[in-house]
């Protein structure tokens, strides 16, 4: 990609296939995921699972957490084995195949099969096809912000329509077919990517810190074989001996989810491949993080806790026809693609004046407002009874809002941060405050029930804003901080 590159809306043409692929592998992500909880607890009789509508919410949790946790290990399978396309290849076709799982009538063994098919191929796929968006683009141009934004949309598109075709024909025919719609749309994603990926950056063809065999030690290689070797057979025996249970392995994700982060963090801050600059940026990092993590605990409960309300609390036939729940899912994308027009224009406008604001401030703002949409749920949620669907749209539309000031920001930023040994990592590790997220979130379902919802809204809500509040008050202390970081040359020490 060049500069002179301005064949898609004044953008790379590039950028054109890379909006299609991620949407057709977004609506088949989101489509399954429109589904999930209702098939996980519907009763057998149903052509559902008939599991208890608590670990149904977990599961819906820490399969979402497990998918953006193999990010990492996508990341660095890109970086230093595969390069970025070959990894988003692979990666679509692991994920159609875990589809294929879910559309067989196989139960909760091909349940199972899947999240390690798309947990998996997501990891390949999800980061490297954003470090793509990214590579169009050279370091210092000025439209990457917006080439992110638009990028988005093709995630919004897809995520607009999965639970409006999948869901419906998931929720109304039979959840099998759902899921096998979904597959058809990952292998669409796939037909765009082999015709379109001609228009990409040469740097997604090689690893950009390719392993050399002589770099790795004999010793290193047989301790990592060990572990891993250590780690199957302890799986293995917990799962035969019937130690691991549904819910101990929902325990074991949210742990990993929470410490993943951590120790990727400290991996790269001290890495010698990492430059002094390149180590300030990533300080300065951390902070925005940790507020995606929050902002993910609530947004990410749209398939859970909320996608609960809608089934059991909502009045669906309010307005003359019975909505499938699944629609719900829909109404955050929809709003986001609604919004993003203005959106881009108001950006323009404040980053151009003199109190333009930092991205701390929109983070800050997008954790706050993500919390006022649980807080306007208290009132109807408190009254008892069947609420308005319009409660549910309004609250959607609030923390889509927030989703706004903060996903598309995010990946921007982290394509531009990136230490150059680590390209695609960071683009997993980005991708992990979504994993430690919905980590948290599968623990914090547990506390919602349908008679004390208002409780819960108004507990976590209330959390949520101060959060918020704290990042907010603390961005011009951040600010200085990158400014600082901005000022160092990228040199190895
Ligand atoms: N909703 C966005 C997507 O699917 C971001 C998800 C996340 O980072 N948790 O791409």
């Amino acid at each position: 990609g060049t500069a002179s590159d301005r064949a898609f809306f004044g953008h790379p043409r590039g950028l054109v296939g890379l909006f299609f692929t991620e949407a057709w592998e977004r609506f088949s992500y989101y489509g399954m995921r429109a589904l999930l909880l209702y098939y996980m607890y519907d009763q057998v009789a149903n052509g559902g699972l008939g599991i208890p509508d608590d670990t149904a919410k977990s599961l819906v949790a820490v399969y979402g957490s497990a998918t953006y946790m193999a990010a990492i290990l996508g990341g660095w399978v890109s970086d230093r084995l595969l390069g970025d396309r070959r990894a988003t290849l692979v990666g679509g076709v692991l994920i159609m195949v875990g589809h294929i799982c879910l559309a067989l009538p196989a139960g909760a063994g091909a349940l199972f099969a899947s999240m390690v098919f798309i947990a998996g191929g997501t990891g390949l796929l999800k980061p490297t096809i954003s470090a793509s968006v990214g590579d169009l683009y050279a370091p210092n141009d000025p439209r990457r912000d917006s080439g992110f934004s638009i990028y988005y949309m093709g995630i919004s598109v897809g995520a607009v329509a999965a639970p409006l075709v999948v869901g419906t024909v998931g929720q109304t025919y039979d959840y099998h077919l759902g899921f096998g719609i979904a597959a058809v749309g990952m292998a669409l994603g796939l037909a765009v990517y082999l015709w379109t990926q001609r228009h990409l950056s040469e740097a997604g063809s090689r690893p950009k810190n390719p392993l050399r065999l002589s770099e790795v030690s004999r010793s290193r290689a047989s301790l990592v074989g060990l572990g891993v070797a250590c780690l199957v057979a302890v799986v293995a025996v917990s799962a035969v001996t019937g130690l691991l249970s549904i819910g101990a392995t929902v325990n074991l994700i949210s742990v990993l989810a929470m410490a993943l982060p951590v120790v990727y963090f400290t991996v790269m801050l001290r890495s010698k491949r990492t430059t002094a600059a390149e180590r300030a940026r990533l300080r300065g990092y951390i902070p925005l993080f940790v507020a995606a993590v929050f902002f993910w605990v609530i947004q990410e409960q749209g398939a859970t806790v909320i996608a609960q309300y809608a089934d059991e609390s909502t009045d669906l036939d309010a307005f003359g026809f019975t909505i499938p729940a699944s629609w719900f899912q829909s109404v955050g994308s929809f709003v986001l693609i609604v919004l993003t027009p203005l959106f881009a224009l108001l950006w323009l406008r404040l980053d151009r004046s003199p109190r333009a604001p930092s991205t701390a401030h929109k983070f800050g703002f997008a954790l706050a407002i993500a919390g006022v949409s649980y807080l306007v749920l208290v009132l109807p949620a408190s009254q008892g009874g069947l609420s308005s669907p319009l409660w549910l749209v309004g609250s959607l539309a609030l923390v889509t809002i927030g989703e706004m000031c903060l996903s598309p920001i995010g990946l921007s930023a982290t394509t531009r941060l990136a230490p150059a040994a680590f390209a695609t990592q960071t683009m997993g590790l980005w991708l992990t405050a979504g994993a430690a997220g919905q980590g948290i979130a599968a623990q914090l379902v547990k506390f919602y029930e349908p008679d004390s919802a208002g409780t819960y809204f108004g507990a976590v809500g209330a959390g949520t804003v101060v959060l918020g509040l704290v990042l907010f008050a603390l961005s011009p202390l951040l600010r200085r901080q990158t400014e600082a970081a901005d000022s160092l040359v990228d040199h190895h020490e």
